[in-house]
């Protein structure tokens, strides 16, 4: 710590009485912030509600005290590894870029290619970290609203040729997946990085990753939160172009993945990828009779491609609180653009869904 200059008197303010300024900027930044309070049927984020793989909870336990007290790897070399033989696509360890979470990775890649005060084009609605992050490293966000289909409005990114261009597909919270032509007229139109979020990817079994070889400024972002059910231990990546994994990498930093979460993603990837495959599938399944049960009451989901739906409602607060006090956690959204109140629900095993339709059928604010 530096100590304070003798040789210069200081006024009261200066003497600590008063915190310091934040950069400009930061103070009409807000903080994401979601309902976190325990629910007992919680369906609220999309995580994986059967578990995750045995594999995984076999290596975490295993963990030995040298994985604690020492640094982990600085850029999880065995996790590139064993990610870029899950993903296929003739993907190499030099494509991949990790993180603490995909959270951490967006965020580095939008520092690593968005000059300040260039714009990042996102569509509306969609994932809400994102105008975030894009303010937090001094980018304008810029809406671009979903069709009338919910796909992303190809013509209108391309327009805004915007310095980096997001999409997200399945997208979150609408849970539709983007058109393969509308993602790749966005890759081959604009001018700067193109982000692919595919963290609901396992569950759509689609993915842009062919685009790579001829579109060394696309990068494709995916997580182990969702379908690999380790949200707690927070591991993300991306896929993308040597050249542009190498500056998300500059800009994220050494020693973002703890050991312990190495080690348990190195297992998902590799002895877990059946037991997620099977798991998804479920959740599909799941998926498909939630919104069935939900048009017997009279709700009609947007059609999802992920573990999740989007269900308009006249007044998703009212909703939300009915639920709460029954001990049911989904996620609320007012005035979504082109789709108004709505809820989103992640899915997981039935008796959980079945009972928070019930629980619908009888709430106020449908
Ligand atoms: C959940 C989610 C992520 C982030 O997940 P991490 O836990 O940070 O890996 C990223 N993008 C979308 C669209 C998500 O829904």
């Amino acid at each position: 710590m530096t100590a304070p200059n003798s040789t210069t008197p200081m006024t009261t303010s200066e003497a600590g009485l008063e915190p310091p300024r934040v950069r400009a900027g930061l103070d009409t930044i807000r903080a994401y912030s979601a309902d976190r309070t325990p629910a007992t049927i919680d369906l609220s984020d999309n995580t994986n509600l059967w578990g995750l793989p045995p594999a995984a909870a076999r290596a975490i336990a295993a963990v030995d005290h040298d994985s604690i007290t020492r640094y982990p790897p600085l850029y999880t070399a065995e996790l590139k590894q064993a990610i870029a033989s899950y993903v296929g696509h003739g993907v190499t360890p030099d494509m991949v870029v990790t993180g603490c979470g995909s959270d951490d990775v967006l965020d580095s890649a939008i520092r690593a290619f968005g000059e300040p005060g260039s714009r990042l084009a996102h569509p509306e609605p969609s994932f809400a970290m994102i105008p975030i992050f894009a303010r937090l490293n001094s980018l304008e966000p810029i809406p671009i609203p979903l069709t009338p289909e919910f796909d992303a409005d190809a013509r209108a990114f391309v327009e805004c040729s915007a310095r980096i261009t997001y999409l997200c597909s399945p997208n979150n919270p609408t849970g539709t997946a983007f058109s393969r032509t509308a993602i790749e007229a966005v890759v081959a139109g604009t001018p700067g990085l193109v982000i692919a979020d595919e963290a609901y990817a396992e569950f759509a079994g689609t993915t842009v990753l062919d685009l790579l070889p001829s579109s060394p400024r696309l990068l494709v972002t995916r997580t182990l939160s969702k379908a690999f059910g380790l949200a707690g231990l927070r591991i993300g990546y991306a896929i993308g172009h040597p050249d542009v994994v190498a500056a998300v990498e500059k800009s994220r930093g050494p020693y973002k993945v703890s050991a312990v979460a190495e080690r348990a993603a190195v297992a998902a990837l590799t002895d877990g990828v059946e037991w997620m495959r099977q798991h998804a599938a479920a959740a599909v399944d799941a998926r498909e009779r939630l919104a069935t049960a939900l048009r017997t009451i009279g709700v009609d989901p947007l059609p999802s491609a992920a573990n999740f739906v989007m269900a308009p409602v006249a007044d998703s607060c009212a909703v939300h609180t009915a639920l709460r006090a029954r001990g049911i956690a989904i996620r609320p959204f007012t005035a979504l653009q082109g789709i108004g109140d709505a809820l989103r629900i992640s899915v997981g095993p039935w008796h959980l869904l079945e009972e928070t339709v019930a629980a619908l059928a009888e709430a106020p604010g449908l």
